[in-house]
């Protein structure tokens, strides 16, 4: 049974449904320790006119935060909440996010590269869309690498997302790459479950080979984007059974570094 999920959503972002009170409420009766929310962060882009419709906006991450911690209170004898963010690294917009969140005193961050580049500009396409060839996953590791060693990120949530469809063996150089680079850092990767449960691209069974060479930690995110996502077991059962069938046994939340200095 899972006793953790560090990866939780909020109507906030404009596509999850449901109250954070109902994400809690969820996450106990699936008899999890705790429970992390950590919404798509607000980010800031140099442009006017650009609307990055899948994440909150800055106005209402003070909200977002009370709102965590005032659940954290009330339900402390119950069950061990965090507040957090899952956000993509932006080369140009990372200083501005660095200065945005420090003053909300996070408990950690979770790093989703959903793009290349800095999303609202050219080249920047969404990394789970079929088709990606060897210079998009060439960017994607460099990205990633580059946003891991800001020393901020307590996992790399769905690291197989780009859906890749080039030579098989670059595949894996640079996969292993990400993977020896992240095991360096003691950064745990994500088997991401939502994209298990709806049939996605990820998680990519030769990623999940490579990781288990490699011997990185591993977690299960359940992505959740409503309360519901949260009580399922058996689908989390079953991802359990798929990773020990590649010698892979998720971390406890022990084994994690959260409260990162660095926030
Ligand atoms: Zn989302
Ligand atoms: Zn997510």
């Amino acid at each position: 049974m899972l006793t953790y999920n560090l990866h939780t959503h909020t109507k906030r972002c404009n596509h999850a449904t449901g109250d954070d009170r109902e994400y809690v409420e969820a996450a106990i009766r699936a008899g999890m320790k705790t429970l992390g929310f950590s919404d798509h962060c607000p980010q800031f882009f140099p442009v006017k006119d650009y609307y990055s419709y899948f994440r909150m906006l800055p106005e209402q991450a003070q909200e977002y935060s009370e709102s965590v911690r005032a659940l954290q209170k009330e339900y402390k004898s119950d069950i061990d909440i965090l507040l957090g963010f899952e956000t993509e690294y932006y080369p140009q917009t990372f200083d501005a996010f660095y200065d945005f969140v420090r003053p909300l005193h996070l408990d950690y961050l979770i790093m989703g590269q959903h793009f290349v580049g800095n999303e609202y500009d050219e080249g920047s396409y969404y990394a789970a869309i079929e088709g990606k060839k060897e210079d998009y996953l060439s960017q994607y590791v460099r990205q990633v690498k580059e946003g891991l060693r800001k020393g901020v990120f307590t996992y790399l949530a769905h690291p197989d997302i780009v859906w890749y469809s080039g030579d098989p063996g670059y595949y894996t150089l640079k996969m292993t790459e990400l993977c020896l680079f992240a095991r360096e850092r003691d950064i745990p990767l994500e088997f991401n479950l939502l994209g298990y449960l709806n049939g996605r691209s990820y998680p990519t069974p030769a990623f999940w080979d490579i990781v288990a060479r490699v011997g990185n930690k591993v977690v299960i995110g359940y992505d959740a984007h409503s309360p519901e996502a949260l009580l399922q077991s058996d689908a989390a059962q079953h991802c359990l059974g798929l990773l020990a069938a590649k010698g892979i046994t998720p971390v406890s939340i022990e084994e994690i570094t959260l409260r990162n200095e660095k926030l």
